[in-house]
């Protein structure tokens, strides 16, 4: 397991859950696929690894990690349904062309600053975040009539 699997492990063990066979089954899965999977594809991949896991715990499993900031819905491409990505080290970005769907992932965003503010200002304790950015991506930008 990765770096990144393990701490997310960790999280897990924190909050004081037990890493049963779905979640690392489920956890695994994401890592292999670098998150970006839909619950549709979750499903299909545990039933191909170990179908004894049924519908109903996997998707308890993805709203456990929603809830621990291991991954988020977004909702790229078709926004009836989310597709999970993994927050390594609690945070992923984007920047999602508006024109051509392209994705383009990013690591450093530089808001520490402001989460230690907004954790001051609303008595909050953050663990996560996803920034999603929208644009036009440089094909699409040089083809778009001023
Ligand atoms: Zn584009
Ligand atoms: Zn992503
Ligand atoms: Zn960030």
């Amino acid at each position: 397991m990765s770096d990144q699997a393990n701490l997310r492990v960790q999280r897990l063990r924190d909050a004081g859950y037990k890493l049963t066979n779905a979640r690392l089954t489920i956890l695994t899965i994401l890592e292999q696929h670098g998150g970006h999977m839909t619950s549709a594809d979750v499903l299909e991949e545990v039933d191909a690894v170990a179908p004894e896991i049924g519908r109903a715990s996997v998707f308890r499993s993805l709203d456990l990690f929603t809830r621990l900031s291991l991954i988020r819905p977004t909702y790229i491409n078709d926004s009836s349904t989310p597709t999970y990505v993994l927050l390594p080290g609690g945070h992923h970005h984007h920047i999602i062309c508006t024109n051509c769907d392209r994705v383009i992932e990013f690591e450093d965003c530089h808001l520490e600053k402001l989460e230690h503010e907004l954790e001051q200002k609303f008595r909050v304790r953050l663990t996560g975040h996803l920034l999603e950015f929208y644009g036009l991506c440089d094909n699409c930008a040089a083809r778009q009539p001023d």
